[in-house]
């Protein structure tokens, strides 16, 4: 058995080419290395803060293996507060495994796939819906492909214990979990409210869920990880995350395949995210400047409301709202 030793911070850049990453490395005795990202989208403040919070509590705590953080994946995004680059446009969730030669963010995402990435044995991504949409907690990962690498995805996935977790067959190209199974790493990825607004529940959850792996994956013994749970997760979990949990198979939950606003305008949003809803429904009315009725935005299927734009204004073609398969008991 190994023994765990006090976990010693080793921080270190990555040179992209343009923006440097700054990764944080907590090192305890040999063991798995697992790599926590946050800020893939520079939109989504919620994981940058569960990263920062996750690596300072692992400071000088018994660590087996090693947690390697990068809370800003996506420096140029961050700092605009925008979901892509403004150098170059570039949507970092659709630029992976990279391109060291290619466009800044290409070299980006290549630098993570190596230099971060690398052999890990576990990928946990912190996203959430950005400034202009609406998720509901849950955690996701790749069913499909390779069995081994979907178990130990699924494995991990459980031992987050979201409320709610979506089990995709296949993931559009580009993301960093898509990175993650070409290495033949395990991932998992997690989505909250967004909205520009943090909220300390989903914070709470994401660190919460985040120590629970590191202990699922032996990093951290189980008592470890609960009184550092104790101590930085101040809000009660979230309803379903100790009881009903719920799984949504298949599906691969590309927001570019939600339903769009065939027209610019104003929409009325008439659902929820997280609500269930069936065959025809409509999920927004969308109106124009004058309040005239322009079209129904109505799901194909019955299933649940996994992201819904919060953002009234759209432009055609803009993402209204995603509808997953009818989730079962989990
Ligand atoms: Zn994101």
């Amino acid at each position: 058995m190994t023994v765990a030793t006090a976990a010693v911070r080793a921080s270190f850049r990555v040179a992209t080419g343009d923006a440097d990453l700054e990764v944080d490395e907590l090192r305890g005795s040999a063991g798995p290395t697992v790599v926590l990202l946050g800020g893939v989208h520079g939109d989504e403040p919620e994981g940058v803060l569960a990263a920062r919070r996750v690596a300072g509590l692992l400071g000088g705590v018994a660590l087996a293996g090693a947690v390697r953080v990068l809370a800003v994946a996506h420096p140029p995004a961050h700092a605009a507060a925008a979901r892509c680059s403004p150098a170059d446009g570039g949507d970092l969730a659709r630029a992976f495994p990279g391109d060291r030669s290619g466009p800044p963010t290409a070299r980006v995402a290549a630098a993570i796939s190596e230099a971060v990435l690398g052999d890990a044995d576990l990928l946990i991504d912190l996203h959430s819906a950005g400034r202009v949409g609406a998720m509901p907690l849950f955690c996701g990962f790749l069913a499909g492909g390779d069995p081994v690498v979907a178990a130990r995805s699924q494995a991990a996935a459980r031992a987050f214990a979201a409320p709610l977790t979506w089990a995709h067959d296949a993931i559009g190209p580009g993301r960093s979990l898509t990175a993650a199974a070409q290495r033949g790493i395990p991932a998992i990825y997690v989505e909250a409210g967004g909205g520009g607004e943090v909220r300390g529940v989903e914070l709470d959850a994401m660190v919460r869920g985040t120590l629970a792996v590191l202990a699922a994956w032996g990093l951290l013994d189980a008592e470890t990880a609960a009184a550092l749970a104790a101590i930085a997760t101040p809000s009660a979990p979230l309803a379903g995350a100790t009881d009903a949990r719920l799984v949504v198979r298949g599906g691969s939950g590309d927001l570019d395949r939600s339903r769009v606003a065939a027209a610019a305008g104003t929409l009325v949003t008439r659902v929820r995210v997280g609500e269930r809803v069936a065959s025809g429904a409509t999920l927004a009315d969308l109106v124009d400047d004058r309040g005239r009725w322009l079209e129904a935005v109505t799901t194909a299927h019955d299933g649940i409301v996994m992201f819904l734009r919060r953002e009234a204004r759209v432009a055609a073609g803009d993402a209204v709202a995603l509808v997953a398969p009818v989730p079962e008991a989990w």
